[in-house]
């Protein structure tokens, strides 16, 4: 007997907006910086600490205005082992760029002594395949309506911005469970299959879909540097969220409180495939603690944790930023 289909989201939840942010351990948080601000060049929308664990940075990286869709994110574990990258984990961070920069992200990444393979098609699109220096696996997706200017800096000529995120690739031991999650319970429509990638959508252009790989063969991964640790859904409001919610506990999944993470409120739950999801506000945003034009320039706390400033000065290193005041 086949178990029931899950309900499906409440129309007064408002849909999954698309990818809010992903998140990532790193190891060294100063060659984390020197690569996605001094090599993608990425925004640093806001250094900060990890919440949960305050004597360690949570750094955030994006586009001009830190707007969600374009934010990477990493818990820096100086010093820890690399993970296993395998199935019940997002392996892959995809990132959108226009088709005439594929040519020149191949040879900028290769300069910087990055091995880079493709481009290669997939679905309509061209691809760009390569890893940090901790082996997180990311990609560059060549989209023709790409949006936004991304963040213009002095590293990376204007018209070849990266320009938020494309996608994420979730690895799976078998896809169907987590398919039937998205597309019955979560508001997901199938968008396209090729080989064992199935690709799910939730609304239009980039940021909005997500890519099940089957691997029955692969091994089980473990989270760590160099992997990513969840994948963050975007909704308008605290309201909506509150529905999704109630909405994620009636499908019998064990979702979290809601959580201040200062810049957004966040709920998480796991997908029946092993991947932590969390759905993220859009409000308040990364401008609620500095101005717009100087985000990420200084270490922020949320005021929980502002009386310990002087320590976790003393404790966490210094970061420089590439391209900014040199
Ligand atoms: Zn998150």
């Amino acid at each position: 007997m086949s178990p029931e289909p899950p309900a499906p989201p409440p129309p007064d939840a408002g849909p999954l907006l698309g990818i809010h942010h992903v998140t990532a351990i790193a190891g060294d948080p100063q060659r984390n910086v020197d690569f996605y601000a001094g090599v993608l060049g990425l925004r640093l929308v806001k250094r900060t600490i990890n919440f949960d664990d305050p004597g360690t940075y949570h750094l955030y990286y994006g586009d001009a205005h830190g707007n969600p869709g374009t934010i990477l994110t990493f818990f820096p574990w100086p010093g820890a082992q690399r993970g296993r990258k395998g199935t019940g984990q997002a392996t892959v961070t995809a990132f959108a760029i226009p088709p005439a920069s594929l040519d020149f992200w191949a040879a900028r990444l290769r300069d910087h002594g990055v091995h880079v393979e493709g481009p290669s098609p997939r679905f309509d699109e061209q691809v760009l395949i390569f890893a940090d220096h901790d082996g997180l696996a990311l990609e560059l997706v060549a989209r023709e309506e790409v949006q936004g200017p991304g963040w213009e800096s002095a590293v990376v000529p204007p018209e070849h911005t990266v320009r938020g995120v494309h996608s994420v690739t979730l690895s799976l031991e078998g896809y169907e469970r987590t398919a039937t999650l998205l597309t019955g319970g979560l508001g997901f429509r199938a968008a396209g299959e090729q080989g064992n990638r199935f690709r799910y959508a939730t609304g239009d252009g980039a940021g909005t879909r997500v890519d099940l790989l089957c691997q029955p063969e692969a091994p089980r991964g473990h989270v760590a540097v160099g992997n990513v640790h969840h994948v963050a859904w975007r909704v308008r409001d605290d309201a909506s969220q509150a529905r999704w919610r109630q909405h994620i506990d009636g499908l019998g999944l064990n979702v979290s409180p809601v959580m201040d993470r200062q810049y957004f409120h966040s709920i998480y739950f796991r997908e029946p495939g092993g991947v932590l999801f969390e759905i993220a506000t859009d409000p308040p945003g990364f401008a609620v603690d500095e101005p717009a034009e100087t985000l990420g320039s200084r270490l922020m706390l949320p005021p929980w944790v502002e009386p310990q400033r002087g320590l976790l000065e003393r404790m966490l290193p210094p970061l420089r930023v590439p391209g900014e005041g040199d």
